[in-house]
């Protein structure tokens, strides 16, 4: 990459370089990985050191009224980690183990994946520190429309754009739209996306990050000369991403061997019927009591003997502890951030050609920013130009990314960190440092 133009090359002070990485740390494990890329691009330090902060952290209490008619303060987070290439975009998670560190690192793992993809969108990311299992309905309204009326000041088409995450869904998003159109004055569908169809959501939106998933999987494994059909794939978390890719990865041909939840999996070397195991868990709400196969943990499952491991569920999975017994030959990450760094060596010692979150779940903010596109014109696709959209992204910055990694002989990841930066990069160096 040509060194920037306008700030004068002067050597790289790296402030963390030296210091104790806690593998467990979701912001340390991007910095590490985003500081390599920095490396092998000779990034200039005003850059460098502009790409390492958040633009804007909000820490907010958020006070519900219970069902019970007591009084619960909730702590909600939103974070913009970088709005140079456009509005921030990122989904917003309801999960006890939110925190502002992760939140942060979520925000900067939005920004690098909207640049992997090259839309024109920063990267934000939000989460309330609460368990939505044991709320009801009721509460969480009154959860979603007390936080997003805390955040309102960032909120906009133009600003921060929300969409779901963990534990949220189009309901979520439906109220948070409301909200915010109540206190402007006026409908603004565009202010969130991955709502529901019936008010300004997308087709294919819901299935955009499993099919994400589905395509760059299917570029690997053309890359790596292995066939489609009959390629063995094991999901880990079985929820919007994991149970949507198992499904049309099982439609390409792929044999699904083994799928679990957070009550659990199994295993089954025959194959696992999709469909049935997704009806199963619209039932019951989780994969609990469906023993199609051999019980395992989500441990034993993610070192068992196979060709694709597909992580869909939460961070830090594939540690230092388990790499070493991973025997899959490709990982697609379908969560964000499930290998921590020090894990990346292993894997890459190990041969195992992984697709990194950043581009490999790419694909649901890729249909969200279709979403905003069709909102703000007042035009609406069909889901075929959806698909068909979406696909020739993710096909494109797959290949983009695998150029990258040839050209500079290093993995995906940091190929995908490498492209992510040098575009976030040349907006700053065009806008200037406004003093
Ligand atoms: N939560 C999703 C992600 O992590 C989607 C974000 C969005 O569509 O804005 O990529």
């Amino acid at each position: 990459m040509k060194p920037d133009l306008l700030l004068p090359a002067s050597p790289i002070v790296r402030p963390d370089k030296d210091r104790f990485l806690n593998e467990e740390n979701p912001f340390e494990g991007m910095m590490s990985r985003f500081d390599r890329a920095a490396e092998l691009l000779d990034l200039e330090p005003g850059i460098y050191k502009v790409l390492r902060h958040p633009e804007k952290q909000i820490i907010t209490s958020v006070p519900v009224m219970l069902d019970s008619g007591e009084v619960e303060v909730f702590t909600g987070i939103r974070v913009l980690y970088n709005t140079s290439r456009g509005p921030a975009k990122g989904g917003i998670r309801f999960d006890l183990n939110v925190s502002l560190d992760e939140v942060t690192a979520l925000a900067a793992w939005m920004t690098w994946k909207c640049a992997v993809v090259n839309i024109p969108f920063g990267g934000a990311k939000g989460g309330v520190i609460c368990d939505p299992l044991k709320m009801s309905i009721g509460e969480l309204e009154r959860l979603t429309r007390r936080y997003t009326t805390s955040i309102i000041q960032t909120l906009g088409p133009d600003s921060d754009v929300p969409a779901p995450d963990v534990n949220t869904n189009e309901r979520v998003m439906a109220w948070i739209m409301d909200t915010y159109s109540m206190r402007v004055g006026h409908t603004v569908t565009s202010v969130v996306t991955g709502k529901p169809v019936e008010m300004g959501g997308s087709l294919g939106r819901r299935e955009a990050t499993g099919r994400g998933c589905m395509l760059v999987t299917k570029e690997a494994l053309a890359h790596l000369g292995m066939p489609m059909k009959g390629t063995s794939v094991v999901i880990q978390g079985f929820g919007n991403v994991g149970s949507v890719a198992a499904q049309l990865l099982q439609k390409e041909g792929c044999k699904i061997i083994g799928i679990s939840d957070r009550t659990g999996g199994f295993l089954n070397a025959k194959g696992i019927d999709v469909d049935d195991a997704i009806a199963y868990v619209q039932e019951h709400r989780s994969l609990e009591g469906y023993k199609k196969g051999d019980a395992v943990t989500n441990e034993q499952l993610l070192t068992t003997q196979v060709d694709v491991l597909l992580p869909a569920a939460l961070e830090n999975v594939i540690t230092t502890k388990n790499a070493a017994q991973i025997k899959a030959k490709v990982i697609c990450e379908g969560a964000n951030g499930p290998t921590t760094a020090a894990a990346d060596a292993i894997l890459d010692a190990k041969g195992i050609f992984v697709i990194p979150d950043i581009l490999a779940n790419a694909g649901g903010v890729t249909v969200s920013y279709f979403e905003w596109v069709q909102d703000r014109g007042g035009y609406f696709w069909t889901e075929k130009r959806v698909n068909e959209s979406l696909q020739e992204i993710m096909e494109r910055s797959f290949h983009a990314v695998l150029d990258l990694s040839k050209q500079h002989k290093v993995n995906m990841r940091t190929a995908a960190y490498m492209l992510a930066i040098s575009r976030v990069a040349t907006v700053h160096r065009l806008r200037g440092i406004y003093a």
